[in-house]
């Protein structure tokens, strides 16, 4: 048990069940998981994952029991944590997530995030004051915009609707820094203080509303403060020890376009970003769960692309981290599933 508790990244798949267009496709079903076995399974492939979550059952709630709420508790004891979905475009990840408000709003993670965050604030308090923060930001072609401010950056619509053109308007860009003791800020990014549901809520959809890319994070920062919350002198209150956690909860761009780079143009300089980024985070990734290197006390690359450098201080160290790899059953997808399976497993 030890081992499971040192290890700080954890790895679980989801399987998607067969979308309406795949059956119409007359795809069939190349995957299979084996019921109560973290085992999946890929032509004469298998793999074994912390989870696996197939589509029987109800894995929206065993996923945020089993791989989410525990990090959510740690942010109670001050642990930073971050959830990743990785996967190919329509492999599930903003569904799972919950950061889309066509579908995903009521059994994503990011919801169930939510209400746990206010379940707990709600039962400690008279004990601890707690104040939440939440930033929601995007980053494309390694630069970092922020969602809840509309007026950083504007979008344009193509006839086709898809958002082409990021025009910045005066606002400088959000920069990456770290403090003398390695934490992690986002300077220039809005943080919206949040004291209810409701209004976690609505920053939620505002920044979802805002999305350019598939590639998204939404960060939450709770800061307890121990002590009595009616104290008349908050400044007072202030000096008292607290503890400060984040959690971020992340959208990652489709896995597949990191590879599609020889289209030229503008496509293949978004792929080169992306590239940048998830295979950064790979290499992050890797570097941590390799005990041996971690013990020879390796350089952890974090450096290497505006992602892993903002998620330095909640990947890795004394925080906790869990991959959530999204996968599509559909054979016309087993290539990138393989892709998907096998990035993953390097993760562990
Ligand atoms: P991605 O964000 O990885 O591109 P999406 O989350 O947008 O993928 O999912 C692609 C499609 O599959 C959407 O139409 C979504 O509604 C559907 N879908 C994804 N996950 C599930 C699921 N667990 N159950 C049912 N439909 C799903
Ligand atoms: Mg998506």
């Amino acid at each position: 048990m030890a081992a499971a508790e040192d290890c700080c990244v954890k790895v679980a798949v989801h399987v998607r069940p067969l979308i309406a267009l795949e059956k119409l496709q007359g795809c069939n079903d190349c995957v299979s998981v084996l019921p109560g076995n973290p085992q999946v399974q890929i032509g004469s492939h298998s793999f074994t994952f912390d989870h696996v979550y197939g589509s029987t059952g109800s894995p929206a709630a065993s996923m945020y029991d089993e791989c989410v709420a525990p990090l959510v508790d740690g942010l109670f004891q001050g642990y930073n944590a971050t959830v990743l979905a990785y996967g190919q475009t329509g492999s599930g990840k903003t569904y799972t997530m919950g950061t889309s408000l066509k579908d995903g709003c009521q059994t994503g993670l990011i919801p169930k995030v939510m209400n746990a965050l206010f379940r707990k604030i709600e039962s400690q308090k008279g004990d601890t004051e707690v104040q939440l923060h939440v930033s929601f930001i995007e980053i494309h072609k390694e630069e970092v915009r922020d969602l809840l401010d509309p007026s950083s950056s504007s979008k344009q619509e193509t006839a086709n609707g898809n958002a082409a053109k990021i025009t910045t308007t005066g606002k400088p860009p959000i920069q990456i820094r770290e403090t003398s003791n390695g934490v992690i800020t986002l300077a220039g990014s809005t943080e919206c203080s949040v004291k209810t549901l409701k209004e976690m809520a609505d920053c939620l959809e505002q920044g979802s509303l805002s999305r350019a890319t598939g590639s998204t994070n939404m960060n939450n920062q709770s800061r307890l403060h121990p002590g009595d919350p009616s104290a008349s002198n908050r400044s007072d209150c202030m000096t008292e020890e607290y503890l400060c956690a984040k959690l971020h909860l992340v959208d990652l761009a489709g896995s597949e376009r990191a590879k599609r780079t020889g289209s030229g143009g503008q496509r293949f300089k978004e792929g080169v970003h992306i590239n940048k980024g998830l295979l950064a985070l790979g290499n992050v990734i890797s570097a941590l769960g390799d005990d041996k290197k971690r013990k020879e006390g390796l350089h952890v690359p974090y450096r290497d692309s505006k992602l892993t450098r903002l998620l330095q201080d909640s990947l890795g160290g004394n925080s906790r981290t869990i991959m959530l790899a999204c996968i599509s059953p559909a054979d016309i997808n087993a290539e990138e599933t393989l892709n998907t399976l096998k990035y993953a497993n390097r993760a562990r």
